[in-house]
Parts: structure tokens; sequence; C-alpha cells
């Protein structure tokens, strides 16, 4: 089959990797020139397996006054006239019960557990492949000791669900990460999971764009798509500029510009950007930075150690589409890394800035699978956790693709109108 996908994000790329695994001709199509030049292309690089319990929780509703009057705080809400934000807003707000979330957790998890397997998978079989990949482990920090006995019980719910993770005291988190010697009197203590990877998303994109282009997948770069149109029978193209494009099978891995080309083919995704933050550190000889990737949940802030550079990456701020870094936010996070880190960076300054959009769905449950179109499938709508999901989510699109879905997995994530 000829497929063409929509998106060199992350999303698009594994999309076109397992595709042609699968034996199908593939394009991928951007509007950059560049592939990953949008999400994917400065985040946290937690390939982080066992922390997928989306954001809509019970609690966060009791946080929102302090999200609406805070500019330090992890997550902002800056309300706007946009039907499409406060239609997510709503059923955001539904979806935090308990039994929603547990329910979206078990179900992240048999996703991730799959893409665990796959990405570890592909990187014993590609060799070319070079992205600071490491089986770092994962230390989450917690300042008060309410917040870690929740922890503690979070643990609990994800052992049944096969998760081995172990809660640490503050002396046995030092032990551990040693660059933490300096907050060691703050840290109510913390839960560590062993099985916790790190990458650089940017790097591991690149990689694969090479891989692809010598197995022949073609690119179309600088090539803007203006519309989906529909045709005959259930069938949809592609425009971009004068030109209507067909193909046996479109994918669409767009991030967070996949709901305006849907919305005209009456397919409503409920994805809304989350806008985020990263720093990046270049480490110098004698910087005492965190080898293992610590989370400072408290603080909602990751740090990813690749070689010699550090990723600092946090904020989410439910404020629209624009990328313009708000510079106290940058400053918040600066202030972070200094206090958890004060030895990591030499000029505290000297970091790289970055701003990407979160592709949200209220649920935290990406959509992947077929439409109602007979040649449109969706791999959209991974929030925070576009890298870790991206082989699993990919390997169920193809099994879609090649019509062998197993209903125990697919059917979690398809598309409903
Ligand atoms: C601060 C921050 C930290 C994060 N940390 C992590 C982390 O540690 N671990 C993790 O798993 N995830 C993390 N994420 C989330 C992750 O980065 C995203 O889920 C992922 O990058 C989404 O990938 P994507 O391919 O769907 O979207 P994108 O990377 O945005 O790719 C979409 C592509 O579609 C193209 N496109 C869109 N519209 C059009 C159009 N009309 N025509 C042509 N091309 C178009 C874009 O150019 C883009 O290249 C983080 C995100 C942020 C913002």
């Amino acid at each position: 089959m000829q497929i063409t996908v929509l998106g060199a994000g992350v999303i698009g790329l594994t999309s076109a990797y397992y595709l042609s695994r699968a034996g199908h001709r593939v394009t991928v199509i951007d509007r950059h020139a560049e592939v990953a030049s949008e999400t994917s292309f400065g985040n946290g690089g937690q390939l982080s397996y066992s922390y997928v319990a989306p954001l809509a929780g019970p609690g966060v509703l009791s946080k929102l006054p302090v999200w609406l009057s805070r500019r330090d705080s992890p997550v902002r809400f800056k309300p706007s006239a946009s039907p499409e934000q406060w239609r997510w807003c709503i059923e955001f707000a539904l979806a935090c019960t308990k039994n929603r979330s547990n329910l979206t957790t078990r179900r992240l998890l048999s996703l991730s557990f799959l893409s665990r397997t796959l990405m570890h998978e592909l990187v014993r079989e590609e060799s070319t492949l070079d992205f600071d990949f490491s089986h770092s482990g994962k230390l989450v920090l917690h300042r008060d000791a309410h917040a870690m006995q929740s922890a503690v019980e979070l643990l609990e719910f994800q052992r049944t669900l096969g998760c081995e993770q172990q809660a640490l005291t503050s002396d046995e988190c030092v032990s551990l990460e040693p660059a933490l010697e300096s907050v060691r009197a703050e840290i109510a203590g913390g839960i560590y999971t062993p099985s916790e990877d790190t990458a650089d998303c940017h790097r591991f994109c690149k990689g694969l764009e090479s891989l692809l282009r010598a197995r022949g997948i073609r690119f179309e770069m600088n090539t803007s798509i203006d519309a989906l149109r529909r045709t005959t029978r259930g069938r949809v193209e592609i425009v971009s500029g004068d030109i209507a494009l067909d193909a046996d099978q479109i994918v669409v891995a767009m991030g967070t510009g996949a709901q305006r080309l849907l919305k005209p083919l009456g397919l409503r995704l409920p994805i809304y950007p989350l806008k985020g933050y990263s720093l990046t550190y270049q480490l110098g000889p004698r910087a005492i930075a965190p080898k293992l990737s610590v989370t400072d949940f408290t603080r909602k802030v990751v740090y990813a150690r690749f070689g010699d550079r550090l990723r600092v990456a946090g904020m989410a701020d439910l404020d629209g589409y624009s990328l313009e870094p708000d510079p106290a936010r940058v400053a918040a996070l600066r202030a972070e890394t200094a206090s958890l880190f004060p030895f990591a960076a030499t000029d505290a300054t000297a970091a790289s800035e970055w701003t990407g959009l979160r592709p949200a769905t209220p649920r935290g449950a990406p959509i992947i699978g077929p439409t109602p179109y007979r040649n449109l499938w969706l791999n959209v709508g991974h929030g925070a956790l576009g890298f870790t999901l991206a082989t699993g989510s990919a390997a169920l699109l193809v099994s879609w693709l090649n019509d062998v879905p197993d209903p125990a997995l697919t059917e979690n994530f398809r598309f409903s109108l």
C-alpha cells in the first residue's frame, strides 16, 4: 500500500518507520525544512513508561485557584474567549475522577509497556541510531510527607499493573543520586523506577529520518497541508497549495496542527495545546549534575542527562497556540534548576531556551486508529507522553492498517465521534 504520513515529528516518523517495516511504501510530508521542528524538538527526554497517570485526576480541581492566580505555579490557565479552550476545560474537569484517572492510567500503562519493549528492540536492531539513549532509571522526589504518602499509594496500585518501583527515604535518594546532596533536608522521600530510560528526542527523529531515507522513504519537506478534502466513496485527499494529492491511505500525525484540518471533515478532535518550556545546559568538566533522570514532583520539573548536556523541562500553560515564551516562566525554570542542582551549571544563565506545545487531550490518552473516512487514520494527541508512547502508538496504527488490530489494546485509543 502507498501510505502518506502527515507530520514529521516523533509520532509521524515512528509511524513511517513501522509502516515501512511492514512493507508499505511511505511518504512523509511536513511544513518545515527539518524534521522534529515543533514539539518533538526540545522535550524533556523522558521515556517514562511507568509515569503515565493523566494530569486529570482527583484533587486537581482544588488546585485551580492557585493555577489561576500564581505566575510561578507549574500549571497555569489563562482563560480566553475561545470555545475550543472552554470545551477542552469542561471535558478535562469531567475526567478528574478517581475511576476515570485509574482507567486511563491502566490503558496508558499497557501502551507504554509495549512502547518500552519496542524501543529496546529498536535500539538493539538499529545500531546506527545515536540519540543519547540511556537506561538511566528515574527518581521522583517528593518534598512533603502527604504527597509522598499518595505516591506510595499510587506505587501500590501500579504494582498490581506490573510496575516495579521502590519507595526511598531522603538519605536513600541522595545515596542513589549524589547530585541531590544540597537539598537532602528538603526531600520527604522518593519513588525510584529502575526501568525508565532517557534520550534526546530530536536526535532520535534525525536518526530515524536518515535511516528512513536510506530505505527509500520519500520526504516532502517545506510542504504545508492546507486542507483535507472529501472525495468520492468516503475517501479524502490532501490539499497543498493548488495541488491535490491522492494516497491509498493517509495517516494524520500533525500534533497540535491536526484538529484544524479535521474539523471541516466533521471530525472534532479534543486536542488543545499545553505550552511547556525547556532549558538545555552545557555541562562543564566540574559540573555536579544528576546522572539519573530526576523529577521534582512538587514543581513538576523533569531533569535528564544527555551526555555532557542537562535538559530541564516543565510548566504547562493552557493559553492558546502562541509559542512566545513568558520570561517569568523561563526565569522560574532557571530558579528551580539552580535550587535543586546548584553546581550543575557554572553560568546559570547559559542555557538554550525552548517552548513547545503538547498536543493534549482532556483525558490524557492519545487517539490512534481509523476514522469514518476509508483512507484516513489518526495517530495524534500524545500530550506530555509523545516520545514515551511513540513506538507503541506506531505499532497499534500498523496493526489497524494491516487489518489485524488487537482489540484488547486498540479499542482503548480509537476515535469516536
Ligand atoms: C516542555 C515539554 C516537555 C516534554 N517532555 C516530554 C518527555 O519528557 N517525554 C515524552 O514522552 N514527551 C514529552 N513531551 C511531549 C512530546 O514532546 C510530544 O507529545 C511529542 O513531541 C508530540 O509529537 P508529534 O509528532 O505528535 O507532534 P510534533 O512534534 O509537533 O510534530 C507534528 C508535525 O506536524 C507538522 N504539521 C502540523 N501541521 C501541519 C500542516 N498543516 N502541514 C504540514 N505539516 C504540519 C509540524 O510541522 C510538525 O513537524 C514534552 C513536551 C513539551 C512541550
